[in-house]
Protein backbone atom coordinates (compact mmCIF):
# COMPACT_ATOMS: atom_id res chain seq x y z
CA UNK A 1 0.00 0.00 0.00
CA UNK A 2 1.15 3.72 -0.81
CA UNK A 3 2.16 5.67 2.36
CA UNK A 4 -0.36 7.93 3.35
CA UNK A 5 -0.22 11.23 4.92
CA UNK A 6 -2.99 12.70 5.82
CA UNK A 7 -4.97 15.87 7.27
CA UNK A 8 -8.38 15.28 8.97
CA UNK A 9 -10.37 18.49 8.61
CA UNK A 10 -13.80 18.80 10.62
CA UNK A 11 -15.93 20.67 13.22
CA UNK A 12 -15.28 20.19 16.70
CA UNK A 13 -17.19 16.97 17.62
CA UNK A 14 -17.29 15.67 14.05
CA UNK A 15 -15.56 12.78 14.91
CA UNK A 16 -12.01 13.66 13.90
CA UNK A 17 -9.93 11.99 16.37
CA UNK A 18 -12.11 8.83 16.76
CA UNK A 19 -11.59 8.47 12.79
CA UNK A 20 -8.07 8.87 13.19
CA UNK A 21 -7.52 6.32 15.99
CA UNK A 22 -9.12 4.09 14.20
CA UNK A 23 -6.96 4.77 10.44
CA UNK A 24 -3.71 4.49 13.33
CA UNK A 25 -4.95 1.16 13.89
CA UNK A 26 -5.91 -0.50 10.78
CA UNK A 27 -3.44 1.41 7.95
CA UNK A 28 -0.74 1.55 10.57
CA UNK A 29 -0.46 5.25 10.64
CA UNK A 30 0.63 7.54 13.28
CA UNK A 31 -2.01 9.59 14.71
CA UNK A 32 -0.83 13.04 15.34
CA UNK A 33 -2.98 14.95 17.70
CA UNK A 34 -2.30 18.69 18.18
CA UNK A 35 -3.39 18.36 21.31
CA UNK A 36 -1.93 15.18 22.47
CA UNK A 37 1.43 17.02 20.93
CA UNK A 38 1.51 20.00 23.23
CA UNK A 39 0.37 17.65 26.37
CA UNK A 40 3.60 15.06 25.17
CA UNK A 41 5.75 18.29 24.82
CA UNK A 42 4.83 19.57 27.89
CA UNK A 43 5.50 16.33 29.91
CA UNK A 44 8.85 15.69 28.40
CA UNK A 45 10.04 19.20 29.99
CA UNK A 46 11.96 19.37 26.23
CA UNK A 47 13.03 23.11 25.62
CA UNK A 48 10.08 23.52 23.49
CA UNK A 49 8.08 22.17 25.68
CA UNK A 50 8.94 24.64 28.22
CA UNK A 51 7.77 27.30 25.85
CA UNK A 52 4.57 25.88 25.41
CA UNK A 53 4.05 25.33 28.72
CA UNK A 54 4.12 29.11 29.09
CA UNK A 55 1.43 29.68 26.62
CA UNK A 56 -0.73 26.81 28.04
CA UNK A 57 -0.42 27.81 31.37
CA UNK A 58 -1.99 31.64 30.65
CA UNK A 59 -4.39 29.67 28.47
CA UNK A 60 -2.56 31.40 25.30
CA UNK A 61 -2.72 30.47 22.37
CA UNK A 62 0.86 28.55 20.73
CA UNK A 63 1.92 30.25 18.20
CA UNK A 64 2.45 29.25 15.06
CA UNK A 65 6.28 28.81 14.60
CA UNK A 66 6.37 26.78 17.92
CA UNK A 67 3.88 24.60 16.47
CA UNK A 68 5.49 24.36 13.29
CA UNK A 69 8.72 22.99 14.82
CA UNK A 70 6.87 21.02 17.28
CA UNK A 71 5.19 19.32 14.33
CA UNK A 72 8.32 19.22 12.10
CA UNK A 73 10.15 17.05 15.18
CA UNK A 74 7.55 14.85 15.71
CA UNK A 75 7.41 14.25 11.57
CA UNK A 76 10.91 13.32 11.70
CA UNK A 77 10.76 10.13 13.74
CA UNK A 78 10.96 6.93 12.60
CA UNK A 79 6.82 5.86 13.50
CA UNK A 80 5.89 8.92 11.32
CA UNK A 81 7.85 7.53 8.01
CA UNK A 82 5.54 5.03 7.56
CA UNK A 83 2.48 7.36 7.17
CA UNK A 84 0.66 9.82 9.22
CA UNK A 85 -2.89 11.35 10.15
CA UNK A 86 -3.02 14.72 11.61
CA UNK A 87 -5.61 15.99 13.39
CA UNK A 88 -6.06 19.44 14.80
CA UNK A 89 -3.18 20.86 12.99
CA UNK A 90 -3.16 22.74 10.46
CA UNK A 91 -5.77 25.25 11.89
CA UNK A 92 -5.52 28.09 9.37
CA UNK A 93 -3.60 28.56 5.77
CA UNK A 94 -0.25 29.81 7.06
CA UNK A 95 0.15 27.01 9.23
CA UNK A 96 -1.03 24.68 5.97
CA UNK A 97 1.59 26.11 3.87
CA UNK A 98 4.43 25.82 6.81
CA UNK A 99 3.45 22.01 6.85
CA UNK A 100 3.66 21.95 3.18
CA UNK A 101 7.06 23.64 3.68
CA UNK A 102 8.11 20.96 6.43
CA UNK A 103 7.12 18.45 4.11
CA UNK A 104 9.17 19.63 1.36
CA UNK A 105 12.24 19.33 3.03
CA UNK A 106 12.01 15.92 3.45
CA UNK A 107 11.04 15.34 -0.18
CA UNK A 108 7.62 14.15 0.77
CA UNK A 109 3.85 15.80 0.50
CA UNK A 110 0.48 15.29 1.71
CA UNK A 111 -1.21 12.86 -0.12
CA UNK A 112 -5.28 13.75 1.06
CA UNK A 113 -6.90 15.91 2.92
CA UNK A 114 -10.32 14.32 4.48
CA UNK A 115 -12.66 16.88 5.64
CA UNK A 116 -15.83 15.27 7.82
CA UNK A 117 -19.09 16.91 7.58
CA UNK A 118 -21.94 16.98 9.68
CA UNK A 119 -24.68 19.67 10.07
CA UNK A 120 -24.17 22.20 12.70
CA UNK A 121 -27.45 20.49 14.64
CA UNK A 122 -25.72 17.23 14.77
CA UNK A 123 -22.54 19.13 15.69
CA UNK A 124 -24.61 20.84 18.86
CA UNK A 125 -25.99 17.72 19.73
CA UNK A 126 -22.98 15.76 19.78
CA UNK A 127 -20.72 18.77 21.53
CA UNK A 128 -23.65 18.91 24.41
CA UNK A 129 -24.18 15.30 24.89
CA UNK A 130 -20.34 15.33 27.04
CA UNK A 131 -19.93 15.87 30.48
CA UNK A 132 -16.56 15.39 32.44
CA UNK A 133 -15.56 15.03 35.70
CA UNK A 134 -12.61 17.52 37.12
CA UNK A 135 -11.36 15.52 39.60
CA UNK A 136 -10.02 13.01 37.14
CA UNK A 137 -11.02 14.34 33.63
CA UNK A 138 -13.14 11.64 32.64
CA UNK A 139 -15.47 12.43 29.79
CA UNK A 140 -18.68 11.13 29.24
CA UNK A 141 -20.94 11.04 26.11
CA UNK A 142 -24.27 10.55 27.38
CA UNK A 143 -27.87 11.32 25.89
CA UNK A 144 -29.57 11.91 29.47
CA UNK A 145 -28.59 14.62 31.60
CA UNK A 146 -25.77 13.79 33.33
CA UNK A 147 -24.97 16.77 35.44
CA UNK A 148 -24.35 15.69 39.09
CA UNK A 149 -24.25 12.47 38.84
CA UNK A 150 -21.25 10.55 39.94
CA UNK A 151 -17.94 9.73 37.91
CA UNK A 152 -17.86 6.09 37.21
CA UNK A 153 -13.92 6.75 37.43
CA UNK A 154 -13.71 8.64 41.25
CA UNK A 155 -17.32 9.20 42.30
CA UNK A 156 -16.40 13.28 42.30
CA UNK A 157 -19.40 15.00 40.57
CA UNK A 158 -20.27 15.36 36.80
CA UNK A 159 -20.38 18.58 35.28
CA UNK A 160 -21.10 19.68 31.40
CA UNK A 161 -18.20 21.63 30.35
CA UNK A 162 -18.65 25.47 30.24
CA UNK A 163 -17.61 25.40 26.37
CA UNK A 164 -20.36 23.02 25.44
CA UNK A 165 -22.93 24.91 26.76
CA UNK A 166 -25.35 25.69 23.90
CA UNK A 167 -24.80 29.07 23.91
CA UNK A 168 -21.43 28.39 23.56
CA UNK A 169 -21.16 26.16 21.07
CA UNK A 170 -22.82 27.96 18.47
CA UNK A 171 -20.25 30.61 19.39
CA UNK A 172 -17.59 28.24 19.09
CA UNK A 173 -19.40 26.96 15.44
CA UNK A 174 -19.13 30.29 14.32
CA UNK A 175 -15.54 30.82 15.20
CA UNK A 176 -14.49 27.69 13.83
CA UNK A 177 -16.66 28.39 10.69
CA UNK A 178 -15.09 32.19 10.07
CA UNK A 179 -11.43 30.63 10.48
CA UNK A 180 -11.51 27.28 8.69
CA UNK A 181 -12.90 28.37 5.57
CA UNK A 182 -9.70 29.82 4.06
CA UNK A 183 -8.37 26.29 4.62
CA UNK A 184 -11.01 24.72 3.86
CA UNK A 185 -10.37 26.65 -0.23
CA UNK A 186 -6.60 25.91 0.18
CA UNK A 187 -7.03 22.33 0.15
CA UNK A 188 -10.02 22.19 -2.73
CA UNK A 189 -7.68 24.12 -4.71
CA UNK A 190 -4.66 21.35 -4.00
CA UNK A 191 -6.96 18.41 -5.46
CA UNK A 192 -6.80 16.23 -2.77
CA UNK A 193 -9.47 17.11 -0.65
CA UNK A 194 -12.09 14.78 0.07
CA UNK A 195 -15.58 15.68 1.41
CA UNK A 196 -16.88 12.94 3.90
CA UNK A 197 -19.92 12.55 4.93
CA UNK A 198 -19.73 12.40 9.09
CA UNK A 199 -23.00 11.34 9.68
CA UNK A 200 -23.81 7.70 11.00
CA UNK A 201 -21.75 5.20 13.20
CA UNK A 202 -18.07 5.35 13.42
CA UNK A 203 -17.91 2.19 11.04
CA UNK A 204 -19.62 3.54 8.09
CA UNK A 205 -18.05 7.05 8.24
CA UNK A 206 -14.84 5.00 8.61
CA UNK A 207 -15.97 2.82 5.41
CA UNK A 208 -16.29 6.40 3.91
CA UNK A 209 -13.16 7.63 3.96
CA UNK A 210 -11.20 4.30 2.89
CA UNK A 211 -13.64 4.77 -0.24
CA UNK A 212 -12.77 8.64 -0.51
CA UNK A 213 -9.08 7.41 -0.25
CA UNK A 214 -9.37 4.40 -2.74
CA UNK A 215 -8.55 1.53 -0.49
CA UNK A 216 -10.21 -1.41 0.30
CA UNK A 217 -11.42 -2.29 3.85
CA UNK A 218 -8.79 -3.77 5.75
CA UNK A 219 -9.32 -7.85 6.54
CA UNK A 220 -9.79 -7.94 11.02
ZN1 LIG B 1 -13.68 11.34 38.01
Amino acid sequence: MKKKRLVLLGAPGVGKGTQAKELEKHLSLTHISSGDMLREAVRSQSRLGLRVQEYLIKGDLVPDELMMSLVAERLKTKECAGGFVLDGYPRTVNQARALDEILIKRNLRLTDVVLLEISRREVIRRLSMRYTCDACGKIIKSEENEEGQKCPNCGNRLKRRSDDEPQTIEHRLDVYEELTRPLIEFYQETGIMHQVNGMGTVRQVFQRILTALNLKKPET
